[in-house]
């Protein structure tokens, strides 16, 4: 499914072999899953959008299966530089508790509307995000749906395991 390697072991601006989905010109952004050991044990899962990396907690952590649902609450936008955090947030500190980067990669928007691809920043206010992971562990599509919101912006959200790659 992922044409990665085929993009990296070539210069489209030289040579003339199809670069492959370049009808929906997307480009792949970092992910990153951080397992947080705070009063309660969640893991944090980032999409890098617009510069930032927007965040949900995940009490139960990534669904397994296909068509599996995992609840995805939103927290607030984290840096960039987040994604490479690892360690201890001191006791008496938002969040104190460990934090171990659970898995890391890269992710693809491929949220469609009558064909077109939208962008990320669109579909996530439109509260439907459909993306690829390209992690170490987890490989393979997802969906962000958004149900309940709250102060006018999405707060919950499920997040629907597609298919393995
Ligand atoms: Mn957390």
């Amino acid at each position: 499914m992922s044409l990665t390697k085929y993009w990296q072991k070539r210069d489209f601006a030289k040579t003339r072999e199809p670069k492959g989905r370049s009808r929906l010109k997307t480009k792949s952004s970092l992910f990153v899953i951080q397992k947080h050991e705070s009063s309660k044990l969640h893991y944090d899962f980032r999409l890098e959008v617009a510069g930032v990396l927007k965040s949900w907690a995940l009490p139960k952590g990534m669904p397994e299966k296909v068509n599996e649902k995992r609840l995805a609450v939103e927290t607030e936008d984290h840096p960039t530089e987040y994604a490479d955090f690892e360690g201890a947030i001191p006791k008496g500190e938002y969040g104190a508790g460990k934090v171990k980067i659970w898995d890391k990669g890269t992710f693809q928007n491929i949220t469609t509307i009558d064909g077109q691809l939208v962008s990320t920043q669109k579909a996530l206010k439109k509260g439907h995000l459909n993306f690829l992971l390209e992690g170490n562990k987890i490989k393979g599509s997802f969906t962000f749906i958004a149900f309940k919101k709250i102060n006018k912006g999405h707060n919950q959200w499920l997040l629907i395991k597609r298919n393995d790659t």
